[in-house]
């Protein structure tokens, strides 16, 4: 039988879950300590909870993020990718980037992904599944048992990983609410960046539940016709819809909204592409975030030469819009995302 994911119950699901076993209702609190405030590894380390008790956990419950198929550093030691490899052996990546001050995760939230954008490497492996609540969770916790060993912890959150988190909207956003519970692990809600590709009806609900968690949007073209070509979804929801959910979240919320923009030489990197941005986006409450290519496999485009980058920031200021250019983190760990997943799935193929 395979065992119930403690990261998976909130804390009454947890009091019902010990209730169940014949114990008292201050245990849920003792074990929601252990689990959100001291990061344990496993129910063994649960020193104040009775030896029967922890037993008859063991047996029935786990706290793994799954286990470690690979794991790589980069030559900077900055950037660290975690492979894991779930119970029903679907593989999804962590990445720990360390910044001066911060100490960001980009976490996973489904088992590839169904969008099929070209230039990602999970856009090009498909879809397998939505991860639980727990598997959301559990990698962040993973993270923060390993850097309060140096007495660190994690300061951001953005799920940026394989998946479209909302397409997996109800987990995703329960698992903001279990991370961001001030009883527990009481990360800051504006901690914590939901990426999206435009999904635009999960847009509006997200306007309307009025959620402290930032937004970025993953525009990358400006026209129909380009952004057509890299990302399908577009043919649903074009370009105009996708603005009309925009300006609705920025209505409901009063809250900047992120885009962002893979820069793809030669691609949606002319000129041409940052005026229309420029018109697109000028007098809106938002910021773009410029982050070059990172080339994939199964994609031919090539990132922006630093030229290029240059000129089509210039081109958006003209036009009052906002924009920063990310450095790649981890590029000699193919930190993009899903792309360690698909180098340890070729060399399993490998002969
Ligand atoms: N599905 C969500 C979140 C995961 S992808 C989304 O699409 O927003 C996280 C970010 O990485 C997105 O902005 C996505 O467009 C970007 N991305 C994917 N592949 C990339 C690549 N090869 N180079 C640069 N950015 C990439
Ligand atoms: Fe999915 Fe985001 Fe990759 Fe597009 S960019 S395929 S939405 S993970």
């Amino acid at each position: 039988m395979e065992k119930q994911n403690l990261y998976d119950l909130n804390f009454d699901e947890l009091t019902q879950l010990l209730a169940d076993l014949g114990e008292p209702s201050f245990r849920a609190q003792q074990l929601w300590g252990w689990l959100y405030q001291r990061y344990v590894p496993d129910v063994a380390a649960m020193a104040n909870l009775p030896k029967t008790l922890r037993e008859k956990l063991d047996t029935a419950v786990t706290l793994s993020a799954g286990h470690i198929a690979s794991q790589q550093h980069s030559s900077d030691g900055q950037t660290q990718k975690v492979l894991f490899q779930l119970p029903d052996n679907q593989l999804i990546e962590t990445v720990l980037m360390r910044y001066e001050k911060r100490r960001t995760l980009c976490i996973s939230t489904q088992a590839g992904c169904a969008m099929g954008c070209v230039f990602c490497a999970t856009g090009q492996m498909g879809f397998f599944r939505n991860l639980s609540v727990g598997e959301i969770v559990a990698q962040v916790l993973y993270f923060a048992r390993q850097l309060a060993q140096t007495g660190d912890h994690v300061t951001n959150i953005v799920m940026m990983g394989m998946g479209e988190p909302l397409h997996n909207y109800q987990n995703t956003l329960t698992a903001v609410d279990r991370l961001t519970d001030k009883t527990g692990f009481n990360l800051g809600a504006r901690k914590i960046t939901i990426s999206t590709v435009g999904l635009v009806p999960a847009i509006r609900r997200y306007a309307d539940e009025q959620r402290q968690t930032p937004l970025a949007i993953s525009l990358h073209a400006a026209t129909d016709e380009e952004r057509g070509k890299l990302i399908p979804v577009n043919r649903r929801w074009p370009i105009a819809d996708l603005m009309d959910a925009c300006r609705y979240y920025i209505e409901k919320t009063g809250r900047r909204l992120t885009f962002e923009w893979a820069l793809i030489a030669h691609e949606n990197d002319t000129l041409e592409q940052a005026q229309a941005l420029g018109k697109l986006l000028h007098g809106l409450l938002c910021h773009v975030n410029l982050i070059p290519l990172n080339p994939t496999a199964g994609y031919g485009g090539v990132p922006s030469s630093r030229e290029r980058v240059a000129a089509f920031q210039a081109e958006l200021e003209r036009y009052g819009v906002s924009s920063t250019v990310r450095v790649r983190r981890g590029i000699d760990i193919q930190a993009g995302c899903g792309q360690l997943r698909d180098r340890v799935i070729s060399q399993n193929k490998a002969p």
